[in-house]
This record gives structure tokens, C-alpha cells and sequence, in this order.
């Protein structure tokens, strides 16, 4: 099963523009043929998952899907900003008197209705009922007036307004009605106290928070958060110094995070089966160009947050766990450290790791600690390792089959096996689920390995490797029943 579970950003990742970035090309079939369960994570909205999907397969040539059904579960492969208030859909919008306004242009609503919304509303359709609700501009032919006695539950900002005059006028409507368009729209509910007073909050929802966007304009456009910006100043005004309250989805918040895990978990369900949708011990990696949003978000929802060079980030300060030139070498263990590793568990048949996926480097291996845990996740993917997890350390045993891949791996003759698997005397050894931390130090102070029998000192295997005799007991000890 793999253990591993991918949210890939997509502008500055995999393409940049109009440009496909040939290693997202590659990263992304990489995953697809190893099964690692992954979602596409985009700040990006204002269009349905399913297009945007199209489109993406398209420029990628390889096949993204929005979403699809596995025993009534909906996976979502296409996280767009609004994807995750998709949830939202059970809450509003579900009776016949109940509609919830939705901030954005058109196919927003079709997005929503996507979503299981029964009733979602557009201002253009609350326009078409009555002009004089933003009395300044009349484009209302295209809409369909919507019935206005269906309550507004709650306010859904998808993407930016297209109007800010009409939109803030519009919500500050129904903040001071309590979402009752009838008291809106028609003069006989005229009273001097709703004329100035917001007495009741409607939920808000925000899509994305990013303040500007960047064009080939010199100057940035403004984006969602200005419009929030704007209509907190006007409502702050309004009610005379409170502060409007809401929820803020996209990256770096954390709802948008829990369901792109979920998505994630889901996904890693119907490739592994139901026992996947709860695995504990999967890693998930968020990567991205932008630091403000892919790596902060990474980083605060306790995933390993993984930054690339091919977008905006342009260099100096990061917080990201690591930092790689693109998303393909994202995907890879330099084959250097793999090897290694490798060593290292060859030559001790046993490797210890701690759970700790920002540990700059192991204990024992001069790699990331990262790469111990991920070339070893693979390898028990294989069968190659049995794994134990106690106290926050991993405990990886090579079997039968591991030692003869990896003598094959690391061109080793057959006389040279892992300590673990030396027959000697009674030895101290590691022993999981009672050892808090592994021990550092080393008896030979080398880095050789051991040989079956106690012949003469041969030629090196490869590289640095210095394969000694058996000199000495290995601190493997006792062979745990397992392996
Ligand atoms: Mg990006």
C-alpha cells in the first residue's frame, strides 16, 4: 500500500501560463503509474472542477478527473478554491425555502448547483426582481428573477465579484434583513431602525483570501480579499464599529487543507481499499510555488510542505521542508542518498527512524530523514522490509527477499549479509516497542559489512564501501520473529 499522499498546486508546478512545465508532465504520470493517491490543490476557482480538469488534461496529455463515485463516496481530484464548500451544500440550500447567494460570475452557480445547492442565487437574479437594489447599472436581461421567498441562508463568495458596488450593497441587504429578500425588495416593509441598523449576521464564506493577482498589467489587480477588504470597511460603518465575521477557505486555511486530506484519503481508499481511508502513518506533502499560501498552508496543517523553483518564488527566505528546482525531483530520493541508505540497512539488516519528516538529517545517514522514510516505505511496499512503529520511531527489518534485492542493488557477492543475519552469540540488540530512541554509537566505529564466514579481508563492493569481516558482534542481536 502506499503510504504517501500528494497535493500538487498547479500554476508554477505543473504548468506556468499557457506553458506546460515538461517535469509536471512527468511528475504527474510518475504518480499515476506508482499509485500514490494525489489531488491537483489550485487557489484558482470561478469555473466548474469539471472544466477546469478538461483543460488541464489537455495541456498535461494525460488524464485528470474532476472527481469520481466509489460506493457513494465522492473522491475529488480537482481541488479548486470553492471545492471544499461543497460541504456546505448538506447545511444550506436544501429546503424549498431556503437559497444561499453565491459571489461570482455565472458558472459559479453552476459550480454550486454541481455541489448539491438546490437553490443558489446570483445578484443579477435578485437585480432581475428589482432594479432598485443597485439603481446604477442595468444588465439584468440574462437573469431569471428568483422567488423571493426563499430565505438567503448563507453568503458563498466563489470567486471575485464582478461588481463591487452591487455585491457589498447586496450582502449588507441581507446582512440587515437576516437574508429576507421580501424585506429587501418590497416598500411596505419600510422601517427607520433596518434602514441603519445591522442587527443579525448571515455566515459568510470566502473562497480565497489573496489580495491582488498579477496580469501583464504593471500594476496587480485587485482579488477576493480586497473585496472582502472593502466590504468590512463598509460594514464596520454601517454597524456602527463591529467587525464582520467569516469563514476563509482556500490555501493556506486549514478547511480547505482537512478536505484536501480527506480527498486524499478517500482516493488512497479506492486504490488500497476501505482499511487506506484511516492510515495514520501516511505522509502527505503539499507542493507548491508559493510560499505565502502552498508552503504556509503545508506547513500549518502538519504535512510536509515541499517548494519549487519553476514559479513565483524567486529565491532567499523559506519555510518549506524542502526545496527543489521542480516537482519532478519532488518525486525523487537523489539516487546518491538512496544508495546510502541502502547501505546502511544492508549492512545492519535493520534501520531505525524517527517519525519526524522535517528532520534535516538521520541519525545514522547522512540523507534527509525524509528520504530514509520514503525509500523505506517503498521497500516495505515491496515486501522487502517488515516494518514496527513504537515511541515515535520507525523500525525497519530486511527479510529474505529485501537482502537479495538489495545485494543485487548495491552489486554485493553473496558471502557478505547483514549483521542481523550472523549467527552469534547471544547479543543486546534493538528491541522494538521497548527501546525509546535508537543508540548511535557503533561498536566497529566503520562502515563495513559482514561476511558469512570469517575469511580474508576482499576487495570492496562498490564505491566507498569498505565490507569487513566479521570482527565483532552487531548490535543487531536476535533476529525479531517477524523477519
Ligand atoms: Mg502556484
Amino acid at each position: 500500500m502506499n503510504r504517501i499522499g500528494i497535493a500538487f498546486d498547479i500554476d508554477g508546478v505543473l504548468i506556468k501560463g499557457k506553458f506546460v512545465l515538461p517535469e509536471g508532465v512527468r511528475a504527474i504520470q510518475r504518480v499515476k503509474a506508482a499509485k500514490v493517491p494525489f489531488v491537483l490543490l489550485t487557489n484558482g476557482g470561478g469555473t466548474t472542477e469539471v472544466n477546469k480538469a478538461r483543460e488541464l488534461s489537455e495541456k498535461l496529455h494525460t488524464e485528470i478527473k474532476s472527481s469520481q463515485y466509489s460506493n457513494l463516496l465522492v473522491i475529488r481530484k480537482m481541488i479548486l478554491s470553492h471545492t471544499p464548500m461543497a460541504h456546505l451544500a448538506k447545511k444550506y440550500s436544501q429546503t424549498e425555502t431556503e437559497s444561499v447567494l453565491i459571489i461570482g460570475k455565472d458558472s459559479c452557480k453552476k459550480a454550486a448547483l454541481e455541489y448539491g445547492f438546490k437553490y443558489p442565487i446570483l445578484s443579477g437574479e435578485i437585480l432581475a426582481v428589482c432594479p432598485e437594489v443597485w439603481p446604477f447599472k442595468h444588465s439584468v436581461n440574462n437573469y431569471e428573477p428568483t422567488n423571493i421567498d426563499r430565505k438567503v441562508g448563507a453568503i458563498l463568495s466563489f470567486h471575485d465579484s464582478e461588481d463591487w458596488g452591487r455585491d457589498i450593497q447586496i450582502v449588507c441587504d441581507l446582512l440587515r434583513t437576516g437574508g429576507d429578500l421580501r424585506h429587501v425588495v418590497e416598500p411596505k416593509h419600510h422601517t427607520h431602525r433596518r434602514r441603519h441598523y445591522i442587527g443579525q449576521q448571515l455566515p459568510i464564506y470566502f473562497s480565497n483570501g489573496d489580495f491582488v493577482w498579477s496580469n501583464n498589467l504593471p500594476l496587480t489587480r485587485f482579488a477576493q480579499g480586497s473585496f472582502l477588504h472593502a466590504l468590512e470597511g463598509v460594514y464596520s460603518r454601517l454597524s456602527g464599529g463591529s467587525k464582520l465575521k467569516y469563514t476563509m477557505y482556500g490555501k493556506p486555511h486549514k478547511p480547505t487543507y482537512d478536505f484536501a486530506k480527506h480527498a486524499i484519503d478517500t482516493y488512497a481508499a479506492e486504490l488500497y481499499g476501505a482499511d487506506a481511508l484511516q492510515d495514520s502513518g501516511r505522509l502527505y506533502f503539499g507542493i507548491g510555488d508559493n510560499p505565502e499560501s502552498d508552503i504556509e498552508g503545508a506547513n500549518r496543517a502538519g504535512w510536509t510542505s515541499v517548494l519549487v523553483k519553476t514559479g513565483v518564488y524567486e529565491g532567499g527566505k523559506h519555510e518549506a521542508n524542502l526545496l527543489v528546482d521542480n516537482v519532478e525531483e519532488a518525486m525523487l530520493i537523489p539516487t546518491e542518498n538512496r544508495k546510502k541508505i541502502y547501505q546502511q540497512l544492508f549492512q545492519e539488516g535493520v534501520l531505525v527512524a524517527k517519525k519526524d519528516y522535517n528532520l534535516p538529517k538521520h541519525n545514522e545517514v547522512d540523507v534527509p530523514n525524509l528520504h530514509v522514510i520514503k525509500a523505506l516505505q517503498s521497500l516495505e511496499s515491496r515486501g522487502l522490509v517488515h516494518v514496527q512503529f513504537s515511541w515515535q520511531y520507525y523500525y525497519y527489518f530486511l527479510n529474505d527477499a529485501g537482502i537479495e534485492y538489495l545485494r543485487k542493488f548495491l552489486h554485493l557477492p553473496t558471502e557478505i549479509v547483514p549483521r542481523t543475519h550472523i549467527k552469534t552469540a547471544k547479543a543486546p540488540g534493538v528491541r522494538p516497542g521497548r527501546e525509546e530512541r535508537p543508540r548511535n554509537e557503533r561498536r566497529d566505529g566503520g562502515d563495513g559489512y559482514r561476511r558469512r564466514d570469517d575469511g580474508e579481508k576482499k576487495e570492496g563492493a562498490a564505491g566507498d564501501f569498505r565490507p569487513e569481516f566479521r570482527g565483532g558482534v552487531g548490535r543487531g542481536g536476535p533476529r525479531p520473529a517477524q523477519v
